[in-house]
């Protein structure tokens, strides 16, 4: 069983999170992707996140269409700051020992990725797939000082179209009433309007 996980604010989820999961299922011939939205990311605590409900709500639309990918509440269901260690733990203990299990995530994430809580127990732990977001080259030589010759095997690289969309992008298009079609699902944009999300 390899199982992608596909963490972040989705705020809003859009295109670009979408075709980095299907590039890195399909690279990696993994079974699902397991959309997993973060609570309270430890690195935006200053910013104000949309509430959970909502970011979750169009998680699941965005993804309902694609039969390999599902969604997990579990972040919401934790106290405390969410850290990415504790919910890969906590998914080891559901899939299994034998389970592999990837995390996806973009080429800019990824250049911080040292400065994550417990980055080496991590590394070590489960596999980290890289998207090349435009503009932003993996640095590999940087993360092997870091991580050391062994971890490399635990870090991979993919190329996924190049979709130069952002969340922040998004909601300051939603803010001058300005048009968001073609860069989240249908569902998602019909879904921000009717909740009046990010005015
Ligand atoms: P924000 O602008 O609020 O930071 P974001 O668009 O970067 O939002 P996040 O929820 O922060 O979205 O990102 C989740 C993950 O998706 C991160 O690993 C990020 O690097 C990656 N990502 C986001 N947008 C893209 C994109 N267009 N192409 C490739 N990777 C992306
Ligand atoms: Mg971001």
């Amino acid at each position: 069983m390899k199982v992608g996980i596909m963490g972040g604010t989705f705020d809003p989820i859009h295109l670009g999170h979408l075709a980095m999961a299907e590039s890195a299922r399909e690279i990696f011939a993994l079974d699902e992707v397991l959309f997993i939205p973060s609570a309270r990311p430890p690195h935006k605590v200053e910013r104000f996140v949309t509430p959970e409900v909502h970011r979750l709500m169009m998680t699941y639309l965005a993804t309902q269409s694609n039969e390999k990918f599902t969604v997990s509440p579990m972040e919401f269901l934790r106290e405390g700051l969410s850290y990415t260690l504790d919910t890969m733990n906590a998914l080891r203990e559901k899939f299994g020992a034998a389970a592999e299990l990837f995390f996806i995530i973009g080429a800019d994430s990824m250049a911080d990725l040292s400065k994550w809580y417990k980055a080496r127990e991590l590394v070590s732990k489960v596999h980290f797939i890289a998207t090349k977001r435009p503009g932003v080259e993996v640095d590999l030589p940087a993360l092997e000082e870091f991580f050391g010759e062994a971890a490399m095997a635990h870090i991979h690289q993919v190329e996924t179209p190049g979709l130069e969309i952002s969340s922040t992008d998004i909601r300051e298009r939603v803010r001058a009433g300005r048009s968001i079609k073609y860069l989240v699902p249908e569902v998602v944009e019909e879904y921000i309007a009717r909740e009046r999300l990010y005015k």
